[in-house]
């Protein structure tokens, strides 16, 4: 007898999504892509893998995902590949190869699953779904405000709007940064003993990401560290106050933030991040900012670029906890077939429905069963209706329709007139 072979389970922090769980997935993605078509985004798809490199160059060395959350492996001629960790590196990427970026400007957008070796938690794994938004050449502040009304836009369609805060920052020009960096180093040396392990470590390698920290202890010696937007160049505070009065002329909110740096070294004037507080620790649902400088570190010529990230699980757990977020039923009508003439007339009639009502949900029942099992399975399917058909209708030339779910009552009638009651009851 063949050894019972033990299951094989899911890779930690990377998770299956059940039929049970895409019909909410399909409507929030329906929905994003919805706002993403009224605003003139164009939908660009990208490779999984990309060459290490070019996530060393662009997120920066000294970075949480590149020193210790990359997926990174030798392919089979030796070459180092990784699996993306997110996807603005490797959309820049490709629109420079395609020559995407030469006197033209784009908006663009993509959704797909972004890896990260971090520790699997609430809000937090190893697999994750990103949507993003490119724009490319344009120097905004105008083109800043316009992903920010469609972030904005995409909270209000999902119902969402009351339960997240804009917050918004401006890191400057890598001159300016610099300067302030020194600033920061000096400040922080003064208060040494107050620093956590991981804040020793960034002293010298990336110290605005100190300010970055979840560590409660670090809170104090936080606030009391110089602003960087005391340091910022009169470009950039224009940059930034026109931004502000955009959006005040438009009436969106916001908070602004001089701690929030964001954690890849891309960034450069505009940032911004969309947070919850009601998904505990894991509380940013969207975050983005201007890139810039990244263009040129990736061997294009000067150019301008800002986007943003979803985290497309944090942003389904949000929307799930509105009380009035449904989604349609997977089942408008279950198609009950009892004896072998209803079988085969079952089956035509079916494509039939299909054909002339091409939104019609329709599940015919298959592997025979009696009545009664058929029509429990028709009760567990969600369908609004039943379509019976036994033996007796086919010699009569009828269908018997039941409603499953109101005290409409059961009827028999021809198919014809069939297709004509489920177009007007289901509206499809
Ligand atoms: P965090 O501070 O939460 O680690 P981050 O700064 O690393 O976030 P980004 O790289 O800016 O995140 O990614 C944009 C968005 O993608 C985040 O705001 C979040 O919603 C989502 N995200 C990032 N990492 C994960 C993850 N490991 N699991 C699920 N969602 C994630
Ligand atoms: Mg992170």
């Amino acid at each position: 007898m063949a050894k019972k072979q033990q299951a094989i389970q899911a890779i930690r922090g990377m998770h299956d999504i059940l039929p049970e769980q895409s019909p909410r997935w399909h409507k929030v993605e329906t929905t994003i892509k919805a706002v993403l078509d009224s605003y003139g985004y164009r939908e660009i798809r990208l490779p999984i893998v990309e060459k290490t490199e070019l996530f060393k160059r662009s997120i920066g060395e000294v970075t949480d995902i590149v020193e210790k959350e990359m997926y990174t492996f030798d392919d089979r001629n030796g070459d180092s590949l990784t699996l993306r960790p997110e996807g603005t590196a490797g959309c820049l990427r490709a629109c420079l190869e395609h020559g995407l970026l030469h006197n033209q400007v784009h908006r663009l957008w993509y959704c797909g699953p972004m890896f990260r070796h971090e520790r699997p938690q609430k809000g937090r794994y190893r697999q994750f779904y990103q949507l993003g938004v490119e724009t490319y050449g344009m120097a905004g502040p105008d083109v800043d405000a316009e992903i920010i009304l469609l972030s904005d836009r995409l909270w209000r369609r999902l119902g969402i709007r009351g339960n997240v805060e804009l917050q918004l920052n401006s890191l400057g020009t890598i001159e300016e940064r610099a300067a302030y960096r020194d600033k920061l180093i000096d400040y922080f040396k003064r208060h040494l003993d107050l620093l956590d392990e991981d804040s020793l470590r960034r002293l010298e390698t990336n110290p605005l990401r100190i300010l970055d920290s979840k560590n409660p202890d670090m809170k104090g010696v936080i606030a009391g560290a110089p602003e960087l937007m005391d340091y910022l160049g009169e470009e950039s505070r224009n940059h930034f106050n026109e931004l502000r009065a955009m959006l005040d002329d438009l009436g969106i909110a916001y908070v602004l933030n001089s701690r929030l740096v964001r954690g890849l070294d891309y960034y450069g004037k505009t940032v911004f991040e969309w947070v919850t507080d009601e998904l505990g620790a894991q509380g940013t649902i969207c975050a983005g900012g201007r890139y810039d400088g990244l263009i040129e570190q990736l061997g294009g010529k000067k150019n301008f670029a800002i986007g943003f990230a979803l985290g497309m699980e944090r942003l389904l757990a949000l929307v799930e906890m509105q009380d009035d977020f449904q989604v349609e039923p997977t089942v408008d009508v279950f198609m009950i077939r009892v004896g072998s003439e209803a079988e085969k007339a079952g089956m035509r009639i079916a494509e039939q429905l299909r054909s002339e009502l091409p939104k019609l949900k329709l599940l015919v029942n298959c592997g025979g069963g009696s009545f009664k099992s058929q029509f429990k399975k028709a009760d567990k399917s969600g369908a609004e209706y039943a379509v019976i058909i036994g033996d007796d209708e086919v010699s009569q030339g009828v269908v018997s329709l039941k409603p499953l779910r109101s005290d409409r009552e059961q009827r028999n009638m021809p198919v014809s007139e069939l297709i004509q009651v489920l177009s007007e009851w289901l509206a499809c």
